[in-house]
């Protein structure tokens, strides 16, 4: 029986030459460097290859290299951003950006302990940086990889747990080979992508390590990795204003703090109006008044990692424009405004009524 080191020292040589025959195609593996490997990882946390890639592509021809990242204006980057959420991640990059700037002299630092200083650059974030870019022989553990090495082990540990996945990156660094740390932390990361899949579906048939596999051997692969329940989503119910004045659309500024920080939205009221004449009364409220007939338009719901926003959504043109919004032309809407996913059930509508 082999020991845990043992199948962990026996995973690089069938991993890289899959790797090497497999690797999925990805424009900034083609053309790799610390800058483009740095915002492709932000840009992937939570979000699928497929979708990255033209974000990726459209970031990269906006603000090509650390420089002009640092000194772009807000508003630009949220719209490069918009529609891959979680934009705390573009503002922590912006800042990690200048950060380089004026510590760095503009050189993104090559070790993952220096990288771990820049903002919004956790553990896996610089292992994989410094490993990819850089070819320091350091883990980068991330949803994926914990997979593959809960059932390459046979592991029952909770890989939730802050604490297993430091222990097993510690037990990875010791089998990374020193001559392609990059290639074999990617090809784990695909391995668990695309082979070694989540809820109960690995494809072990066309697994390179199925003979280092332990819960394949057993099979237990159905079974693994263990994972804590999490805590159900908070509901949020909401009504949504999709008001137009003379082709312009109203927007007002979410505050600095919390879901969204920053960013702008259709003006809402946190709660459901059961009819028009409770959305009559909002809108008076704002200083509004609609000379049509206020508008139901379909529910939508919108799902953030602890919250799940359920909206109802009420469409108006009205006659006057009040000054607790901005309100901005189609041009605007386009170029300078991003308005985050959470509303794109109604762009078609946004679009149709600014005409
Ligand atoms: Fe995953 Fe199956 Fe490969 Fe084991 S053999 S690593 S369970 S795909």
């Amino acid at each position: 029986m082999m020991t845990d080191g043992e199948r962990l020292a026996a995973l690089p040589g069938p991993l890289l030459a899959w790797y090497d025959r497999c690797a999925r195609e990805m424009p900034w593996r083609t053309q790799p460097g610390p800058y483009r490997t740095w915002v492709s990882e932000i840009m992937l946390q939570q979000t699928r290859v497929e979708a990255v890639r033209e974000y990726f592509a459209r970031f990269m021809d906006a603000l090509p290299d650390v420089a002009a990242l640092a000194r772009a204006p807000e508003e630009q980057l949220l719209k490069l951003w918009e529609g891959l959420g979680y934009y705390s991640r573009a503002r922590n990059l912006q800042k990690g950006a200048r950060t380089v700037m004026e510590r760095y002299g503009g050189v993104i630092p090559g070790t993952a302990e220096e990288l771990r200083k820049l903002p919004g650059i956790g553990e896996y974030t610089a292992g994989a940086i410094a490993s990819i870019a850089f070819g320091e022989a350091v883990p980068a553990v991330d949803g994926n990889v914990l997979r593959v090495l809960a059932r390459v082990l046979n592991r029952d540990d909770d890989i939730l747990d802050a604490g297993v996945k430091r222990r097993w990156g510690e037990e990875l660094r010791k089998v990374i080979p020193p001559e392609r740390p990059g290639d074999f932390n990617q090809a784990l990361m695909d391995l668990g992508a695309t082979v070694c899949l989540p809820n109960g579906a690995p494809k072990c048939g066309e697994c390179p390590v199925a003979r280092q596999c332990l819960a394949h051997a057993c099979a237990r692969e159905q079974e693994l990795p263990v994972k804590t329940a999490k805590k159900p989503r908070r509901i949020q119910e909401r009504t949504v204003f999709l008001l137009v004045c003379r082709g312009k659309l109203a927007l007002r500024r979410r505050p600095d703090r919390g879901l969204l920080a920053g960013l702008w939205e259709l003006p809402a009221a946190e709660e459901h109006l059961e009819d028009e004449t409770e959305a009559a009364r909002q809108l008076a409220a704002w200083g509004l008044s609609a000379p049509d007939r206020l508008e139901r338009l379909d529910d939508a719901k919108h799902i953030f990692t602890h919250v799940e926003w359920r909206m109802r959504c009420y469409a108006a043109r009205t006659a006057e424009e009040s000054p607790l919004f901005a309100w901005v032309d189609r041009k605007e809407l386009e170029t300078a405004y991003a308005l985050p996913s959470a509303f794109q059930a109604w762009r078609k509508e946004i679009a149709a009524r600014m005409r």
